[in-house]
């Protein structure tokens, strides 16, 4: 994002909008984080900003100032698409191409509002006339911090703003653990914490509001986890007459797929979810140092995302998917074998 964009979008943003957010389908901490970041910086200047959000999405976000305005197109369609036709300007979070907002994508193609993208995935689509993209970037709240200080405005932030931003930063950095956490992005959370982020009750809300069943599912996962020692690979598989009998509900298997990678020596790490409902495997991937998942989950499971976090999926059945999972990794030896 050059100068001059900068003073386009200042410009723009001198009189109220209408301005729809968008974070990308299933969001996560960062997705949701940021989104109602930005909806609440806005809100500070009174435009019409209003997140609408490709579908539902955990609990543990359900509690963030400013959530309950979340639209959800998947259930409220045309009211979403409704805003969409009429807004000026139209913010794309956390997200790098218009397929991962599902069946979003030709409602916000078709709308003729101006795009600005904030995203840290690698290899960004060409849809928003303004970009700001950066890989190295922890999180895209940490971008959306970045933003409100290059339009020069960090004075505004105030708890709403720096709650969102936040959970945010913490999820995507594993809780301020993996390598994209610098000393900038703890600057970044001290500056927050001064704005009145309560980092400990933040912590609570994410983190320790398991359910019962979460919890057993958990252990059925971990009593599932496969190793491939000479390939420094583990994976777990979860079918959906598992995710049934502990009454799983949306965001519970988040993190389960880190326990594979917390083993001693693995470096790749896999979790394979059946959704019987989308009739497909969900992938996550994880890694350690230089092995790329983006890679990997582009050239073999129509997925993507970061270099050491990505995710895919397959048509296949959940033993075939596995099986051919399996039949991958010795192509990757030089990377994998010990
Ligand atoms: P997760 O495994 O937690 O769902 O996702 C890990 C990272 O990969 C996130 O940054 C997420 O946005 C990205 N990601 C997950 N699934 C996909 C996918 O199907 N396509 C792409 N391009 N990125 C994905
Ligand atoms: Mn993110």
């Amino acid at each position: 994002m050059t100068t001059a964009d900068i003073l386009d979008i200042k410009s723009l943003l001198s009189s109220p909008k209408n301005i729809v957010i968008i974070p990308h389908k299933n969001p996560d901490g960062d997705a949701i984080g940021s989104t109602l970041g930005l909806y609440h910086y806005l809100k500070h200047y009174k435009h019409n900003a209003l997140v609408i959000a490709p579908n539902d999405y955990p609990d543990f976000l359900k509690w963030m100032p400013g959530e309950s305005s979340i639209l959800k197109f998947e259930s409220q369609r045309s009211e979403s698409e409704k805003h969409l036709k009429n807004a000026d300007l139209i913010f794309t979070l956390d997200f790098n191409a218009l397929h991962r907002i599902g069946d979003m994508e030709t409602s916000v193609e078709e709308s003729e509002a101006l795009k600005i993208m904030i995203d840290h995935h690698q290899q960004p689509d060409d849809y928003a006339k303004y970009v700001y993209s950066d890989v190295n970037m922890s999180s895209t709240c940490e971008m959306v911090y970045n933003f409100i200080e290059m339009l020069n405005d960090t004075k505004v932030i105030d708890a709403s703003i720096a709650t969102c931003l936040y959970v945010g930063i913490m999820t995507d950095t594993g809780s301020f653990r993996f390598p994209a956490t610098t000393s900038r992005t703890h600057q970044v959370i001290g500056h927050l914490i001064d704005k009145g982020a309560n980092n400990s009750e933040i912590h609570n809300s994410i983190y320790d509001t398991n359910s019962y069943g979460r919890l057993q599912l958990l252990g059925r996962a971990l009593q599932n986890l496969k190793v491939i020692p000479e390939l420094q690979t583990a994976y777990i598989s979860l079918s959906q007459e598992e995710l049934d009998t502990f009454n799983f509900k949306k965001g519970d298997t988040e993190g389960f797929v880190n326990y594979a990678l917390s083993l001693k020596g693995i470096i790749l790490a896999a979790i394979f979810i059946e959704s019987k409902q989308d009739q497909i495997i969900k992938i996550s991937l994880r890694s350690k140092g230089e092995f790329s998942v983006n890679e990997f989950s582009r050239n073999h499971f129509n997925g993507g995302g970061h270099t050491n976090a990505a995710g895919g999926r397959s048509d296949s059945s959940l033993s075939e998917t596995i099986d051919e999972f399996i039949s991958i990794l010795p192509k990757y030896k030089s990377e994998l074998a010990l």
